[in-house]
């Protein structure tokens, strides 16, 4: 089962589910590694001759970084951070591409460091005035253009990032760029990235983000790679059809043309989201006018995406509850703390378990301590065992760092 193209979240095991919300305690994330394994292994067996990088930030955790690595997905890193924990999972930086949107002079500084120790590092690079910051470091390595490809591909405006000016520079202006960084930089590549959740409805536009990528790297020529960027689907959904991988390899393939150098694709979410369910317990139960608010000890700062993007995410009760309609807040001071309205989803008893599924791909990396409420614990499943990989933090973390004793 774990090998298939999609798993929802009626295909994870309940009772082992309930189980593990008894032993570890909630709210609790539970991630899959094998299921993280079989979702990279299909990506590679879909693009054979793709450069395919995992794009961290989807989900950091050590485990699931060396896991996405042994798979054999290099690391696509979009902070200093994100570069660290790449490395301390085993990456080396021939395997890492830095991301770097509006860098911080912290984060220049530490690349450019890690650059001396090793210049296989590449690093991407979506305004002039970046590589100004990195001339002035003395950087004068691998050098990605990214690249604003005026097409923008999502499930929500907010994570359309290609027409957003912020990233990369203009397409009509990216061939100056790439010719005057040739000057300084050993440009070896193009990368665009038009936003997270292309569906098959929204391939047109993934074709066309990958044409115009494709023309402009036969334009400036000479490069390593063409990097056509992540925002592989997963569905959300019941009703909505697993991500067709080779339908959108083949388009892809098709639509880039004639070119000398490697594809590169970076998905994230579609090699995690599925892979992880965060399990929360039933606190309070109020009957209101047309629904029943149920309140669990998961909120938005536990799973921010509803919260943020308005983002629709399967749940289930882990016991048979009928099908009344519910609404499941969290415990946070805020009108938005809300997983769903109106769900038919059974009503519960307390301390039922609720599990909200394809909680893999920004579930845990959006985590905050907003309210003062610690974050969650993460455990792992492989071969068939189960352990923590992230602590829950405690009360006392709440203030470690603000003590002014010395
Ligand atoms: C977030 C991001 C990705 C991954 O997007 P997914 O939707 O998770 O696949 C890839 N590339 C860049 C530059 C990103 O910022």
């Amino acid at each position: 089962m774990s090998g298939g193209d999609v798993r929802r979240l009626a295909d994870w095991d309940r009772a082992h589910l309930r189980s593990l919300a008894a032993k570890y305690g909630t709210p609790l994330y539970v991630i899959d590694l094998e299921r993280v394994r079989s979702n990279a292994q299909r990506v590679c067996r879909a693009f054979p001759d793709a450069h395919i990088q995992y794009a961290v930030k989807a989900h950091t955790g050590h485990t699931v970084l060396k896991t996405v690595r042994e798979a054999g997905l290099d690391a696509e890193c979009a902070s200093a951070g994100e570069v660290a924990r790449a490395f301390d999972a085993g990456y080396g930086a021939n395997d890492i591409q830095y991301t770097a949107v509006n860098p911080p002079d912290k984060d220049l500084d530490y690349i450019v460091d890690c650059w001396r120790e090793n210049n296989a590092l590449t690093v991407t690079v979506g305004a002039r005035d970046t590589l100004l910051r990195l001339s002035e470091r003395g950087y004068d390595g691998r050098l990605c253009i990214r690249v604003n490809p005026g097409v923008g591909a999502g499930h929500h405006e907010m994570v359309q990032t290609g027409k957003d000016a912020k990233f990369g520079v203009p397409y009509n202006r990216a061939a100056d760029v790439v010719a005057e960084a040739r000057d300084y930089f050993d440009v070896i590549g193009l990368h665009a990235h038009a936003g997270s959740g292309i569906d098959v409805d929204q391939l047109e536009n993934h074709r066309e983000l990958v044409q115009r990528m494709g023309t402009l790297a036969r334009e400036v020529g000479d490069l390593e790679f063409v990097d056509v960027g992540g925002g592989f689907g997963v569905p959300y959904r019941k009703d909505e059809p697993p991500f067709d991988l080779r339908v959108v390899a083949d388009a892809t393939r098709e639509a880039i043309g004639e070119i000398s150098a490697q594809l590169a694709i970076e998905p994230g979410r579609y090699i995690v989201a599925d892979a992880g369910v965060l399990l929360t317990t039933v606190n309070t139960i109020k009957p209101a006018p047309k629904t029943t608010i149920v309140g669990v000890d998961a909120g938005m700062t536990t799973l921010l995406r509803p919260a943020l993007y308005d983002a629709f995410h399967p749940m289930a009760i882990l016991a048979d509850r009928g099908d009344s309609p519910i609404t499941v807040t969290g415990p946070i001071c805020e009108s938005s703390d809300v997983f769903c309205t109106d769900r038919p989803l059974g009503t519960p008893k307390r301390d039922d378990v609720i599990a909200i599924g394809n909680a893999g791909a920004y579930g845990y990396e959006m985590a905050s301590t907003y309210n003062s409420r610690p974050r969650p614990a993460e455990i792992a499943l492989a071969n068939g065992t189960n352990r923590i990989v992230r602590q829950r933090e405690t009360l006392a973390d709440l203030t470690r760092l603000e003590k002014d004793e010395p």
